[in-house]
């Protein structure tokens, strides 16, 4: 079935489902015995029930949280320099894991959250996509994906908000957000 070439994956748009939709593909690629790892920009701060249900996946699936929690809202008090840096981390980490050979699928997190902050280039991204190993498949995630990454995906959805009960005033749940 298919061929070897792995697939630049986007996950965009204003309605939910971006990085659990993410998370499936890892869920999936576990099955196979196949070896995903997953770097969350931005994310830190709170606890994702995904931070330790990896856990029940490793060694295939690998989770790790580079960033210090919101950039500019709720309970964020670190400048943006050290966002910035973190962030610059982030893309590092991004690039080992990409380059070293031990991973099929690379999930970067939020990345476009990152790129729109202007915590990461879009550069440093589109580099990312060009050096990685040809059977590689990268999924990258977060709304507002540059033109520039769109272009070079193979594969790009984009969810749409119908009906999100935060509009009721509903906050974040349980399970289900975090
Ligand atoms: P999820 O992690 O649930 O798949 P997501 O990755 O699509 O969501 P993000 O943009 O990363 O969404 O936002 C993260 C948080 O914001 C989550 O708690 C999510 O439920 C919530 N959220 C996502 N979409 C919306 C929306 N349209 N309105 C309000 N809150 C949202
Ligand atoms: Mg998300």
């Amino acid at each position: 079935m298919g061929d070897d070439n792995g697939l630049v994956i986007v996950y965009t748009g204003k309605g939910k489902g971006k990085t659990t939709a993410a998370l499936g593909v890892a869920f999936r690629a576990t099955g196979h015995g196949m070896r995903t790892c997953m770097i969350q920009f931005i994310k830190g701060s709170w606890h994702y029930g995904e931070m330790s249900s990896s856990k029940r996946l490793e060694p295939e699936f690998e989770l790790t949280a580079v960033g210090k929690g919101f950039v500019g809202i709720m309970d964020d008090s670190s400048p943006k320099e050290d966002h910035e840096k973190i962030a610059k981390e982030a893309i590092r980490i991004s690039k080992e894991k990409i380059l070293c050979g031990k991973y099929d699928i690379v999930i970067l997190d939020e990345i476009n959250y990152a790129v729109n902050l202007g915590l990461v280039s879009v550069d440093d991204v589109m580099d990312l996509i060009r050096n990685k190993p040809k059977n590689l498949s990268l999924v990258l995630t977060g709304n507002h994906a540059r033109d520039e990454l769109i272009d070079a995906a193979d594969l790009v959805t984009e969810m749409r908000e119908v009906k999100h009960p935060f509009q009721r005033g509903i906050r974040a749940k349980k399970g289900i957000d975090y």
